[in-house]
């Protein structure tokens, strides 16, 4: 492998053979690719439409910034390659004219979950691993048994039982081993851990495996290519594990390395619900973790995650970046995806909503500007959290 990982917290070197998880000290590991950097003759190459060093669709594009060699083949469905959208109507309610989408609900699977998996099960299966598990607050679920299914390995899934019944039955139709629990993604991360112990499943959970990361990273790879290897002024994120955020932040470091792209990096803006906002909590008070958030509760199942692991990661992306964290209620986050996809044909979920909720309050308060140019997150598509049965009294 032309890789290691390296502590994020102590930066110890660790070696990346077999099926690595986190460092001794408990904190989630990064990748460092040890290759040469990825050429301008690459870049050229990559916008090339079916060029033979990029014969195939979507994230896998990126192979000389993923953890992959050439002779091996990923676990693939056509993750990625979601598009950028202008949204003039949209972008006239919230006052940020220059405001784009990137519409991951158009991901196999329905969330830019799909990425993640794909390279952590893509590697998890080069490592040896014969079983999955992880606990989940609904997409990765989904995306963990579609990229299980796809690789031959069973997958067991640990969701909470107030999870939207779409992501649920997308879980048991890929074939995932539905385990419900009462409480939220920290207690079926505590059961899919025992599991783990006793079955030898390997864990796929948030940063407790490093190569999630890596597939998130190809959103900010993706970005950088569609506006012609430039970066926006900001990006509004809608924050649960950290793994987007988290992602991104390093793709753009990686490719501001590599000599493609130049200048400000985004100013990165998380948004959490209101109630479930431990980011936030922290970002405001000028702590470098996070305390678990009691009673964690949001309609946007996606960000209900009270204490995640990359909480020292986020943190410190949302500051170097000079960038900030926005809390929103489910009530303005509801209404945002509801007027958002009518206003524009996009599928916005309930997180999705709470980034266009976000990035209004950012240009009320002034901190978004008309002429800077946003990236507003949908990052799963809004089918998946909506009961078909309940359409408008009187229709
Ligand atoms: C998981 C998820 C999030 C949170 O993403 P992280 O990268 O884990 O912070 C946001 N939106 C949706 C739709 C999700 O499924």
């Amino acid at each position: 492998m032309d890789w290691y990982l390296e502590c994020s917290l102590d930066g110890r070197r660790v070696d990346p053979a077999g099926l690595p998880t986190v460092c001794e000290c408990g904190q989630p590991l990064l990748v460092r690719y040890e290759r040469e950097r990825p050429s301008l003759a690459i870049r050229s190459s990559l916008l090339a439409p079916r060029s033979s060093l990029f014969a195939i669709r979507g994230m896998w594009r990126w192979r000389p910034f993923l953890p992959i060699a050439n002779s091996e083949q990923p676990i693939a469905l056509g993750e990625g390659d979601t598009p950028l959208l202008e949204v003039p109507r949209l972008a006239a309610r919230i006052g940020l004219p220059r405001a784009l989408v990137k519409d991951e609900g158009v991901n196999p699977t329905g969330s830019f979950k799909a990425r993640g998996l794909s390279a952590a099960v893509t590697r998890a299966v080069f490592g040896g691993a014969k079983a999955f598990t992880l606990p989940t607050a609904g997409n990765a679920g989904v995306a963990a048994s579609a990229y299980g299914a796809r690789a031959g390995v069973p997958v067991r899934v640990y969701a909470p039982k107030t999870t939207p019944a779409p992501i649920l039955a997308q879980i048991v139709a890929y074939g995932g081993d539905l385990v419900l629990l009462d409480g939220h993604i920290g207690d079926c991360g505590k059961a899919s851990r025992a599991y783990a112990a006793e079955s030898g499943a390997f864990d796929l959970s948030t940063l407790r495996e490093p190569y999630r990361i890596e597939g998130k990273k190809t959103l900010g790879l993706e970005i950088a290519e569609q506006l012609g290897w430039s970066l926006p002024d900001a990006i509004i994120y809608p924050t649960g594990g950290g793994t987007g955020l988290i992602g991104m932040w390093k793709a753009f470091h990686e490719l501001r390395d590599a000599g493609w792209v130049s200048g400000n990096l985004p100013r990165m803006y998380t948004v959490q619900a209101a109630g479930c906002a431990p980011v936030v909590k922290s970002f405001e008070s000028g702590a470098d973790r996070c305390e678990a958030w009691a009673e964690p509760w949001t309609i946007a199942s996606g960000l209900r995650v009270p204490g995640p692991l990359g909480d020292r990661l986020m943190l410190r992306a949302l500051r170097e970046s000079g960038g900030g964290a926005v809390a929103v209620t489910d009530a303005a986050l509801a209404l945002e995806a509801r007027e958002a996809s009518r206003l524009e044909g996009i599928d916005f979920s309930p997180e999705g909503g709470a980034a266009v909720a976000a990035a209004k309050t950012l240009q009320q308060q002034g901190v978004l500007t008309a002429k800077e140019r946003v990236v507003l997150f949908n990052t799963g598509a809004g089918w998946l959290y909506r009961n078909p049965a309940e359409l408008p009294p009187g229709t």
